[in-house]
């Protein structure tokens, strides 16, 4: 096979998130394509932490996002970058840029660039863009004053952003302002460090959520001020909720910390996550390597994916079902101690794991399977319900008394099970249901349970004659 140019240069993403908030689905989501993108391609994922608003970010914002990072398995390559540490660096560029002329320092005050406004909408202009003095003005004429630094925008034509998603998207660059890469503080702006930050970490795909397209006509500029090589860029169109609405709080969990505390594996919701405005052919399951082989930027849709909770339910039902039972347990202790719910016994993880066959199959989420389970972590004395407590009367107990002692010297297999409760049912005339139900009552407490054969299988022998005395007693 032949390689192009692209496939020959090393695939670097980046997932570049302000800590203002928990991780959201659409982050998530957002990170989830840039994590294919590159693992597919044998190529790096980068991490950089949006830190420069010191107001809103916070360190806690920080561990939620990477927490949920780490939940969902996507795993960054080396040390989060945070971009606020990066400021000398972003100053320094926007320096070079006044050094090769593509920017120019503007004395400009604030009150100069309102009465500039003013003036404008006074002569009927609804949006005036700021045109500066000092653009071109002689260095011998600048004051001793602080100053910022502006790009020097071009002011006629149109500036072009090929995006893979969107198409050739054309902004007049009339429109484009000089904008601020450096305030007159020092402080460079976020437009200038994105690019900054995206060049020296080598990025070479920015994919990231459409509400960012405004900006990279503007951070593209920066780019050729620089005579740096622009990404490829792809923004995705936004997640909404099922009613086609903006995705917000009232459709349900928004946060991906959310999910783990609701139980949904992590394998489900990459799966989930990924044909969330992606699709190839009919592909609808498939495991985290399969995703990793088939993503490609060419599947991307152009128009909002609606979050489906039942779609979301049944991808991870399939991901239960072929769950490897260890990791199974290690994503089940994560999930109990994400929704506070109290920690297994080593007892209880080795029965949980001896159970997994039998409840991994009809589960969607970890509380559903940990619920068909309930017979394996339960304890005597088992409290039986209501509802399987009715199969408890005399004559039930009874049998359940006689069956004790055809089990004391049964050899514990499946087959030879069925043929004791055979032998009992048909002793009695009763049919297999009239058995098994005060066998559930005893053995679970519960009417809803897998099979008796699979929960006698799990507790084992002595636990099992020991729950069916006590249900006869
Ligand atoms: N920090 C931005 C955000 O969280 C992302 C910027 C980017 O991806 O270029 O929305």
């Amino acid at each position: 096979m032949s390689s192009t140019p692209e496939s020959a240069s090393p695939v670097v993403t980046r997932f570049a998130p302000s800590p203002t908030g928990s991780l959201h689905i659409g982050g998530a989501r957002t990170a989830l394509f840039n994590w294919l993108f590159a693992r597919g391609r044998g190529g790096k994922f980068l991490l950089r932490i949006e830190d420069t608003d010191r107001e809103r970010s916070t360190p806690e914002a920080t561990a939620a996002i990477l927490q949920g990072l780490t939940w969902l398995g996507l795993d960054w390559d080396g040390e989060a970058v945070s971009q606020f540490d990066r400021r000398d660096r972003h100053a320094q560029v926007a320096h070079q840029m006044l050094e090769r002329g593509t920017a120019y320092k503007c004395f400009s005050t604030q009150e100069e660039i309102a009465a500039f406004r003013a003036a404008k909408e006074a002569e009927g202009a609804s949006y005036a863009v700021f045109q500066s003095p000092w653009r071109d003005a002689d260095p011998a004429s600048f004051p001793d004053a602080p100053y910022a630094i502006r790009m020097k925008a071009p002011r006629t034509g149109e500036t072009k952003i090929s995006d893979t998603v969107q198409g050739i998207v054309t902004v007049r660059n009339d429109q484009l302002d000089d904008m601020i890469v450096l305030r007159s503080d020092g402080n460079p702006t976020y437009m200038l460090a994105v690019v900054v930050d995206d060049h020296d970490m080598g990025v070479t795909h920015v994919i990231r959520g459409d509400d960012h397209l405004n900006n990279a006509a503007r951070q593209q500029m920066v780019y050729d001020a620089m005579d740096w090589q622009v990404p490829v860029w792809a923004h995705i169109p936004l997640i909404h909720g099922p009613d086609g609405k903006k995705l917000s709080k009232r459709h349900g969990a928004t946060a991906v910390g959310d999910y783990q505390a609701l139980g949904y594996p992590a394998a489900g919701m990459r799966n989930y996550l990924t044909r969330l405005g992606w699709a190839q052919g009919d592909a609808e399951l498939f495991t985290t390597d399969q995703a990793k082989a088939m993503f490609g930027l060419e599947g991307i849709g152009r128009s909002p994916a609606r979050l489906d909770f039942k779609k979301l339910e049944s991808t991870c039902g399939w991901h239960l079902a072929q769950g490897e039972d260890a990791a199974l347990l290690h994503e089940i202790e994560g999930y109990l101690a994400a929704a506070d719910r109290p920690a297994l016994t080593s007892e209880q993880r080795d029965l949980l794991v001896r159970a997994m066959y039998c409840v991994k199959d009809r589960a969607k989420t970890f509380p559903e399977l940990l619920d068909k389970a309930h017979f394996a972590l339960t304890s005597r004395p088992v409290d039986v319900d209501e509802a399987a407590g009715k199969a408890l009367d005399p004559v039930s107990r009874g049998i359940l008394g006689e069956l004790t002692l055809r089990l004391q010297n049964a050899s514990w297999t499946k087959q030879e099970l069925e043929s004791i409760l055979t032998e009992v049912a048909t002793a009695h005339g009763i049919g297999f249901g009239k058995l098994a139900a005060p066998l559930r009552a005893a053995l679970a407490g519960r009417s809803a349970t897998p099979s008796v054969y699979d929960m006698m299988l799990v507790i084992g022998q002595a636990e099992t004659i020991a729950r069916l005395q006590d249900a006869a007693a």
